[in-house]
C-alpha cells in the first residue's frame, strides 16, 4: 500500500473522510479535487510515515523515498513541467497538516525548487522577470528559517536596507535589481551562518523540506501544543507536497483568505480579505493591509476589482458549503486571473454565529435537523445567555493597569458595582438603587438575601461548588470565587489585592466568563436573548426565533429530560422559559431565609420545648405554603420536586451581637441563654453532622410542617385549577430504615388530606448507592445528589479540596475536576450501580440527577447511558443540558 495519495483532476487517491491519514489539510485538498474544484495537483505523505520517520531516528523509509519520486513524475507529467528544470520549471508547496490544525508545527514553505537555472527558466517562461526573482528571495528566506534553522530577522534587515536604498515603503516596489541583490545577500548570509551553500539541487531543497516537517511534529511549541488540548503524540503530522500558483504575477493575481459566512455574526455572505501581487501569508503578516472581499464601499474590495473571480469565488464557496454542509474557511490565490483554492475546513466561529449558522444551513436545506443539534456546543449556550461587558471600555481599564486580579469564572457574565461586604448592606444599597458587587470570604445560606439583589459576587475562597458558585449560577449571577490574592478586611471595610486597598463602595467589575476583576465602572448589556425571551417578542429571523427552533428539535430528539433546580417562582420562570420541564431540586432552606420568616425559624431552633417550637413551626407554615403555591403555579402541570430541610440548624442562627440580642429580646429570654444554644449548636464537621433526614428523626415536627405546608398548597392550587404536581424527597438517607422512619412520620400527613403523592429519597451517601436494592423499596424516586456522592465517594470536601485539587489535575491523579464533570469510574459506577439495582426492586423507578453534575455536557453523555429519566439543573444551564441531552440521543 502507497503510503503517498495523490491529487489532481484526473487522479485522486483520498478523500475528506481520510483525515487521520491525510491530516486535516491533505483531506480537504483529496475532497475538493474530487468536487471539481480548482486546486493546484500534489501529493500528501501519509500521517504514518511521520511516525516511520520519527521511529528510525530521522529517517524516511527507504520504499517512501522511491513511492514520493514515483509520484514526483506523476506530477511532472500531470503539468508538463519539471523540478529540476529541464523543462518549464514546476515550483512546489511543501506544507504540514495534522489531523486537527495544530500551531507551533512548521510553517508552509513556497516556491520550492529555485536556483540560479531555474528562476532564470521561470522569468523566461513568465515574461516576469521581477515575479521570478521576487519567489526566489521568498523562497529562500523561508527555506532557511524553517529548514535551516536561520532567524527571520536578519533576513528582513536585509530587506529592509534595500527597501531604504530604493526608497520605497512595500516589498512589492522593490525593483528588480534590488531583488537579485537580495537573492545574493541572502546566499551570503546563509553560507556565513550554515558554513554551507544554500542548496541548489531542487531535490535536496524537497527532501530537507519533508523531513522538517516530519521534524517539526516534535518540536516544544507542538509538543506543548499537544499536552494543553489533549492531543496524541502518536497521530503524527502529514506532507503536502503541492504545484505552485502565484498570487505575485502582478496586479490581476493576488491571495487572500475568506469564510463563506461572517464567523463572529454567521450572517451570510463572504468574509475575508485578499491582496493584490501578494502570496502566501502576506494577508495574515500585518506588512500590508489587506481589503475586504465584498465591500460596497470600498473600490478596493475584490468584488469591486475583480468581479468575475469574485463571483467564481462565491461560486465556490456555495458549492463547498454544500458539499460539507458547514461554514467553510479557505485560503485561495489568484494566477493572472484564474482562481485556486489552497485549502478548506469548517470554520470557527462565536456562539451567536454558531446558533444562526445551523439554523440557516438547516433552512437553506444543506443538513438535517440532527445535523443543525451537532454543530451547537452546548457550552456556547452559556454565552449567549450571559451579559456583557462593553469591550472598549473594559480594554480601556486592562490597558491602564487596573486588573485586580483573577479568580475562578463560577458564573458566567459581566457585573459593575459598588464593593459591598455584607448581604445587609447590599439591601441597603440595592434599595437605594446602587449596583452592588457582593464581595465575601465566602457565602453561608445566610448570605442569600444579598446574592438576590447583588448585580455580581465575589469570594476569596471556594471552588467552582462552593456556595456562592452553585447559588450564583442558579440565579444566573456573574460569579468570580476562589481570588486567594484578594484579601477581605471586614472590620477596616476595605478589600485588598496586593498593595492596591479597595474600600467598601469603590466601583469594580467582575468578568464571570473569564474570572478577571478589574477596578472601576464598565458599562454592561444583558443578554439580548434573555431580554427577547422575556419580553415574549419572538421576532422572525431574530436570535430568539433561531433559539426557539433549536430547541424544538432537541425537545424531539432528546430522550433524557431536564428539569431545573430553583426555589423561587422568578427562577422556575427563567427556567421554563429556557425548556426546563419540571423542577428536580427545590431547596426548602433557601425559603427559610425571607426577613419575614428567618426570626420564626431562629424561634423554631432555639426552642427549649416543643409547645415553643410548634407555635413557631406553625407561623412559618403558611410561608412555606405559599412559596410552594406559588412555584405550583408557575409550574403549571410539571412535576415539581421538593427536598425537605438539608442543611446543618446552626447555619440558620444569628452570629454578632445585635442580632442575638434582638432574637433574646423577642423569645423573651436572655442573650446568654441564646449564646448557650448556638454553641450547643455548632459542630466540629457539620457537613457530616446533624443535618437532612437525621433532623428529620430527630425533630420530626420539622419535617411533618413542611410536608403540611406541601400538602396545602398542593390542595389550594388544585381547587384554583392548577395542575400542582409535588414529590417530596428525604435528603441524606444512608439506610432503608431512615426513609421508612421519616415516611412514617409524614405520610399520614399526606393521608390525612386524601392526597397520594410520590415520596422519594436523594442518594447521595455511598452507603445509600450500596444499598439502593432496598431502599428502592420504601422510595418511589432517586434522585443522585452527586455533589455530595462525589465529596463523600471520593473523601473530597467541596469547599477545601480547591488548595490540592488543581495540583492532581495536573498530575494526571483524577484527569478532570470531579465536582465539575463526575468521575465516571468511580462516583458514576456508584451511581449506574444503584440505578441498576433501584430498577431491579421497583421496575419503572424514576431517576434523576440534581447535582451540579446536572449542567455539565459530559455528565449528561454520561447519565443517559446509565438510563436516568432526567438531569436537574440550574435555570441558565437548561439550554446547555438539553442541548447535551439531545446529542447524547443522536
Ligand atoms: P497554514 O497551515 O499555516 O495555513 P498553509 O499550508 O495553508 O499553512 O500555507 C499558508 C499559505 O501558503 C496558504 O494560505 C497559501 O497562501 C500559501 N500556499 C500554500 N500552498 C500554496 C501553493 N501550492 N500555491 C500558492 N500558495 C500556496
Ligand atoms: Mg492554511
Ligand atoms: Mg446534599
Amino acid at each position: 500500500m502507497s503510503e503517498v495519495y495523490r491529487f489532481s483532476k484526473t487522479v485522486t487517491d483520498g478523500d475528506g473522510t481520510m483525515r487521520g491519514l491525510l491530516g486535516g489539510k491533505g483531506a480537504g485538498l483529496a475532497e475538493m479535487c474530487r468536487m471539481g474544484v480548482p486546486v493546484p495537483p500534489g501529493f500528501t505523505i501519509s500521517t504514518r510515515c511521520c511516525i516511520s520517520y520519527l521511529d528510525e531516528g530521522g529517517q524516511l523509509p527507504e520504499d517512501v523515498r522511491a513511492d514520493v519520486m514515483e509520484k514526483m513524475k506523476w506530477l511532472e507529467a500531470e503539468l508538463g513541467k519539471s523540478l529540476s528544470g529541464d523543462g518549464p520549471p514546476l515550483l512546489l508547496s511543501v506544507r504540514s497538516g495534522a489531523r486537527v490544525s495544530m500551531p507551533g508545527m512548521m510553517d508552509t514553505i513556497l516556491n520550492l525548487g529555485l536556483n540560479d537555472r531555474t528562476v532564470a527558466k521561470l522569468a523566461e517562461q513568465s515574461g516576469n522577470e521581477r515575479f521570478a526573482y521576487d519567489s526566489f528571495r521568498r523562497f529562500i528566506q523561508m527555506y532557511s528559517n524553517v529548514v535551516l534553522g536561520l532567524s527571520h530577522s536578519d533576513f528582513e534587515r536585509i530587506l529592509e536596507d534595500v527597501r531604504e536604498d530604493e526608497g520605497v515603503d512595500l516589498d512589492s516596489q522593490i525593483s528588480l535589481d534590488g531583488l537579485k541583490r537580495i537573492v545574493e545577500e541572502y546566499k551570503d548570509l546563509v553560507l556565513e551562518e550554515t558554513d554551507q551553500a544554500f542548496p541548489e539541487d531542487p531535490y535536496d531543497q524537497l527532501w530537507g523540506a519533508i523531513n522538517a516537517v516530519f521534524e517539526s511534529w516534535n518540536n516544544d511549541r507542538a509538543i506543548l501544543y499537544r499536552k494543553i488540548n489533549n492531543i496524541d503524540h502518536k497521530w503524527g503530522t502529514a506532507v503536502n507536497v503541492q504545484s505552485m500558483v502565484f498570487g505575485n504575477m502582478g496586479d490581476s493575481s493576488g491571495t487572500g483568505v475568506c469564510f463563506s459566512r461572517d464567523p463572529s455574526t454567521g450572517e451570510p455572505g463572504p468574509y475575508g480579505e485578499y491582496l493584490r501581487n501578494a502570496q502566501g501569508e502576506d494577508v495574515v503578516a500585518g506588512i500590508r493591509t489587506p481589503f475586504k472581499i465584498d465591500d460596497p464601499n470600498d473600490p478596493e474590495s475584490m468584488a469591486a476589482c475583480w468581479p468575475e473571480v469574485y463571483q467564481q469565488l462565491l461560486d465556490t464557496l456555495g458549492v463547498l458549503e454544500k458539499h460539507f454542509g458547514d461554514m467553510q474557511d479557505t485560503e485561495f490565490t489568484v494566477e493572472n486571473g484564474r482562481l485556486f483554492l489552497l485549502q478548506t475546513r469548517n470554520g470557527k466561529r462565536t456562539s451567536r454565529a454558531s446558533l444562526r449558522i445551523a439554523i440557516d444551513l438547516y433552512k437553506e436545506g444543506l443538513i438535517d435537523k440532527h445535523d443543525a443539534v451537532r454543530k451547537v456546543e452546548p457550552d456556547s449556550m452559556s454565552q449567549l445567555l450571559a451579559s456583557e461587558f462593553d469591550q472598549d471600555a473594559k480594554q480601556k481599564l486592562l490597558d491602564s493597569g487596573r486588573l485586580l486580579g483573577r479568580g475562578l469564572n463560577a458564573g458566567p457574565g459581566a457585573a459593575t458595582g459598588v464593593v459591598t461586604l455584607s448581604a445587609e448592606k447590599a439591601v441597603e444599597l440595592q434599595e437605594e438603587g446602587i449596583p452592588v458587587i457582593l464581595v465575601r470570604e465566602e457565602t453561608s445560606p445566610e448570605d442569600i438575601a444579598g446574592m438576590h439583589v447583588s448585580s455580581g459576587i465575589l469570594t476569596q475562597r471556594g471552588g467552582m461548588t462552593s456556595h456562592a458558585a452553585v447559588v450564583a449560577r442558579g440565579m444566573g449571577k456573574p460569579c468570580v470565587v476562589g481570588c486567594t490574592t484578594m484579601v477581605v478586611h471586614t472590620a477596616e471595610a476595605a478589600i485588598q489585592f496586593g498593595k492596591r486597598t479597595i474600600r467598601e463602595g469603590a466601583f469594580i467589575s467582575i468578568d464571570g466568563t473569564t474570572g478577571e476583576i478589574l477596578e472601576g465602572k464598565i458599562p454592561t448589556t444583558a443578554s439580548p436573548l434573555i431580554q427577547q425571551l422575556s419580553a415574549g417578542t419572538v421576532e422572525p429571523g431574530s436570535e430568539g426565533e433561531q433559539f426557539a427552533l433549536l430547541m424544538s428539535w432537541v425537545d424531539e430528539i432528546a430522550k433524557i429530560k431536564v428539569r431545573t433546580n430553583a426555589d423561587a417562582p422568578a427562577d422556575a420562570k427563567i427556567a421554563r422559559l429556557l425548556g426546563a420541564v419540571g423542577i428536580g431540586l427545590c431547596r426548602t432552606e433557601h425559603m427559610f431565609f425571607g426577613e419575614d420568616r428567618i426570626q420564626h425559624v431562629r424561634k423554631m431552633i432555639l426552642a427549649a420545648d416543643e409547645s415553643t417550637r410548634n407555635e413557631a413551626l406553625a407561623a412559618l407554615q403558611p410561608f412555606q405554603e405559599n412559596d410552594f403555591y406559588e412555584l405550583f403555579k408557575e409550574m403549571n402541570g410539571m412535576p415539581v420536586t421538593i427536598r425537605l430541610l438539608d442543611p446543618p440548624l446552626h447555619e440558620f442562627l444569628p452570629h454578632g451581637d445585635s442580632l442575638i440580642e434582638g432574637l433574646a429580646h423577642s423569645m423573651g429570654i436572655t442573650s446568654t441563654a441564646v449564646r448557650h444554644r448556638v454553641k450547643d449548636l455548632e459542630e466540629a464537621n457539620p457537613m457530616l453532622g446533624h443535618r437532612g433526614c437525621r433532623l428529620g428523626i430527630s425533630h420530626p415536627s420539622i419535617y411533618r410542617m413542611q410536608v403540611a405546608a406541601i400538602v396545602g398548597a398542593v390542595v389550594r392550587a388544585r381547587a384554583e385549577g392548577i395542575d400542582a404536581q409535588a414529590e417530596i424527597m428525604v435528603p441524606l438517607v444512608g439506610a432503608q430504615a431512615e426513609l421508612d422512619k421519616v415516611k412514617a412520620s409524614i405520610q399520614p400527613v399526606v393521608r390525612e388530606a386524601d392526597l397520594d403523592l410520590p415520596i422519594g429519597t436523594m442518594i447521595e451517601i455511598p452507603r445509600a448507592a450500596l444499598t439502593a436494592d432496598e431502599i428502592a423499596e420504601s422510595a418511589d424516586f432517586f434522585s443522585f445528589g452527586t455533589n455530595d456522592l462525589t465529596q463523600c465517594g471520593m473523601g473530597l470536601s467541596r469547599d477545601d479540596s480547591g488548595s490540592f485539587l488543581p495540583l492532581y489535575i495536573d498530575a494526571g491523579i483524577y484527569a478532570r475536576d470531579p465536582f465539575k464533570s463526575i468521575d465516571q469510574k468511580g462516583i458514576g459506577k456508584l451511581v449506574s450501580m444503584a440505578a441498576d439495582m433501584g430498577r431491579k426492586t421497583r421496575p419503572g423507578i424514576k431517576l434523576g440527577v440534581c447535582g451540579e453534575h446536572g449542567g455539565d455536557p459530559d455528565s449528561i453523555r454520561f447519565f443517559y447511558k446509565v438510563g436516568l429519566d432526567y438531569v436537574s439543573c440550574s435555570p441558565y444551564r437548561v439550554p446547555i443540558a438539553k442541548l447535551a441531552a439531545a446529542r447524547a440521543s443522536l
